[in-house]
């Protein structure tokens, strides 16, 4: 025996369905946003009661659009357990999306239940016809149709959890869609169920009263439509869902506009209102204040080399750190990129200007990379540097400046002429392309020699830049400003074309085939294909890369120990050198000279004054360089050497090889040349195995 279908019933079946997963999306919003968890049982009650009713209306319906060859009736108890069933159902579906983070393990068994509820439902529903003889059931029919109620339980559970916490774009037509999916499902689950069963030709309904099925499903859309309509109704009067969706999402709005989407600090516009407000209360005889400029050292090179996805995981952590242990009146902002602001009492901005810097400077741990990240402070107060938030902030990122320039790491307070140096390094930052294009650059070359034999080793090759309006300028003035724009990339590629047309000038002058060392800064090091970059420029000037050696200070490898021992290990692969620069002004960790294995280290110039000075510092940490690279056959090279007595000091140490004023300046191309042809005897060819090339 065959039934049929009402094609009316089963649209309204769906379209009751399609109400209460809204109701049920918009419910599971609603409790969220209720603020009061006092009346948050109520809610969930009412909510399960019209949600449960729902869901059942719509199976009942369907059960009624279904006509056998003979009457058909229902049992009232059985209807009403399945009724109960339905509610039950909702309530543990509509708790679990309106709480909390929903774990994967949570969603799917709330999901299980909700879906095997479901069916449970439906099974009892059907039951509720008593036919005799008993329906049959097609097994896996039904086992798909529990799977399905399942997955469809699941997945609208996602569904209505996402878009409780998900923004505010489009949301009402995301419900809309995720209510029409969610009743898709339901009466999806609720026809292959129909299927599954079997009705023997002859079967009799033995329930006792036989209602118009018509009549009855009238009855029961029209109470479920009532009540449906009146949740939503109650929902948007009473927890306001407009007026809360639209307040919320003007709050959001509001937090979107004065803060920083990454961090979730502040951002620029609410820091000048804390320091307007600052400004007003000082007036009033509240205490003075100070504007704390903090930027990140070498964050650029670190967010070129390792990805955006680690810069803004590092910008959390630091945003974290800068956070904890400010006073209350404290507020700290971010201005974007690697730049936070803190306001702080007067009082006790440098010491928490230390602070700062004492927790940045502790390792992070990104993607299990460690790394290390050191910041430069600089201090504005009011009302001494500036009266608004315009002037303190200029003032601030002035005496930031002056930090970064004595070495990063510390803090300055601003003093007057730092506005000079801002200034400056404006223009410099402007004219620095120019410089790149017009010719301005030029190398001069540094002689390095052997302690014992005094014979030349090699040579350092240092940027020169002569400004045609404000004469020679430094390279740590102007390098520092190719990295923040990234020019350096480009600049440090000249400085290699120049280096090798000078060693192709050499070697067809038939001189000894010298090694020339090039400075790397830690953003340049970082290049992600350094080294085929490098290979290209020496492999069209048609230069060995013995003749090359590639100087790193200890901060640009350590900022990210793995790939900078790769990238080290790769050059030395191709046939480069590599030597640690500036060794003993950064993490000075012995430790890292066994992991790097560099081929020569260069001891910084400092340590050289507090040789000369007899100071135990120098000395002690001279000769226990020199010991482990014995050790480790590192060669030792002292920087900075300006008197005989740092000289005299060094042979004693044992040093192998010094650099400096003492016994040769930086010497521009043409006097190097000269250099050259009055050394040329006691020159040390670069590398054994290297041959220079033929003319
Ligand atoms: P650095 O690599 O440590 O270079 C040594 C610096 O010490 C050079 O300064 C050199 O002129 C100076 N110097 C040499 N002997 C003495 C001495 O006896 N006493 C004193 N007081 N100083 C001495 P310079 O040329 O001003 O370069 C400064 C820094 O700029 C370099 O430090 C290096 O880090 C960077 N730099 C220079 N040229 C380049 C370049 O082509 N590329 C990159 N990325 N950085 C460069
Ligand atoms: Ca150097
Ligand atoms: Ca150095």
């Amino acid at each position: 025996m065959t039934g049929i279908y009402n094609p009316l019933l089963v649209w309204l079946s769906l379209v009751v369905a399609f109400l209460a997963s809204y109701t049920a999306v918009e419910l599971s919003a609603g409790l969220n946003a209720l603020a009061s968890a006092k009346w948050r049982p109520l809610w969930l009650a009412g909510g399960a009661l019209s949600m449960g009713l729902g869901i059942w209306s719509m199976h009942f319906i369907g059960m009624l659009a279904f006509t056998l060859p003979v009457a058909i009736g229902y049992d009232l108890g059985i209807t009403a357990a399945s009724l109960i069933l339905a509610i039950g159902v909702s309530l543990i579906a509509l708790a679990t999306a309106s709480r909390g983070a929903l774990s994967q393990r949570r969603l799917c068994a709330a999901g299980t239940i909700m879906g095997a509820g479901v069916a449970a439902m439906h099974f009892t529903g059907m039951q509720a016809m008593q036919m005799s003889p008993a329906i049959e059931y097609t097994p896996w029919r039904v086992v798909v149709s529990v799977g399905v109620a399942i997955a469809a339980s699941i997945t609208a559970l996602w569904l209505a959890f996402t878009l409780r916490t998900s923004g505010v774009q489009n949301r009402v037509v995301k419900r809309l869609g995720a209510a029409f999916a969610m009743a898709i499902a339901i009466t999806g689950m609720h026809y292959f169920g129909m299927s599954a069963a079997n009705f023997s030709a002859g079967s009799l309904c033995l329930s006792g009263d036989k209602l118009d099925a018509n009549r009855l499903a009238l009855i029961v859309s029209a109470t479920s439509f009532i009540v449906l309509v009146g949740t939503l109704a109650l929902l948007g009067f009473h927890t306001g869902s407009l007026s809360v969706s639209l307040k919320r999402a003007n709050r959001q709005l509001h937090y979107l506009g004065t803060h920083d989407a990454l961090t979730n600090l502040p951002n620029r516009q609410q820091l000048s209102l804390r320091i307007a407000r600052a400004v007003a209360g000082c007036a009033r005889g509240e205490a003075s204040f100070a504007v704390l400029f903090i930027d990140l050292d070498g964050f650029k090179a670190i967010n070129d080399s390792l990805g955006h996805g680690v810069g803004d995981d590092l910008l959390q952590v630091c945003a974290e750190r800068l956070r904890q242990d400010l006073h209350q009146t404290d507020m700290v902002a971010r201005l974007g990129g690697d730049e936070f602001v803190i306001v702080a009492e007067a009082s006790s901005a440098e010491a928490t200007a230390a602070g700062v810097l004492r927790r940045l400077s502790e390792e992070i741990v990104v993607d299990g990379l460690p790394l290390r990240v050191s910041a430069s402070i600089g201090i504005a107060f009011h009302p001494r540097d500036g009266g608004n938030a315009d002037e303190l902030l200029h003032c601030a990122d002035a005496a930031m400046y002056a930090a970064k320039q004595s070495g990063r790491n510390t803090f300055c307070v601003f003093e007057p002429h730092m506005n000079q140096t801002a200034l400056k390094s404006l223009i410099l930052q402007r004219d620095l392309h120019r410089a790149l294009s017009d010719g301005e650059l030029s190398v001069s070359f540094q002689p390095k020699f052997r302690v014992a034999s005094q014979s030349v080793t090699g040579v350092e090759a240092l940027i020169r830049w002569r400004h045609p309006e404000l004469g020679e300028i430094a390279p740590l003035e102007f390098i520092p400003l190719a990295e923040r724009s990234g020019l350096i990339v480009d600049i440090g590629d000249w400085v290699l074309r120049e280096v090798c047309r000078n060693i192709v000038l050499w070697d067809a002058q038939g001189l000894p085939a010298i090694s020339v060392a090039v400075n790397l800064s830690p953003m340049q090091f970082n290049v992600p294909d350094l080294v085929a970059r490098i290979d290209a420029l020496l492999g069209a000037a048609g230069v060995d890369p013995c003749r090359l050696m590639f100087e790193i200070t200890e901060t640009a490898a350590m900022q990210n120990v793995e790939k900078a021992s790769r990238t080290i290990e790769t050059l030395q692969s191709h046939g480069y050198t590599v030597a640690v620069d500036d060794f003993g002004t950064g993490y000075s960790s012995l430790g890292y000279l066994q992991r790097f294995r560099f081929d020569q280290i260069k001891i910084d110039g400092s340590f050289m004054r507090e040789l000369d000075a007899g100071g135990e510092r120098g000395g002690a940490l001279l000769s226990a360089v020199v010991a482990l690279a014995r050790a480790l056959r590192i060669e030792v090279v002292a920087e900075g050497v300006e008197t005989e007595s740092q000289f005299h000091a060094l042979s004693e140490l044992a040093c192998d090889q010094v650099q400096g004023f003492l016994l040769s300046r930086p010497l521009p191309a043409s006097e190097f040349l000269t250099f050259l042809r009055a050394s040329a005897d006691r020159i040390v060819a670069a590398g054994t195995a290297c041959v220079a090339p033929a003319v």
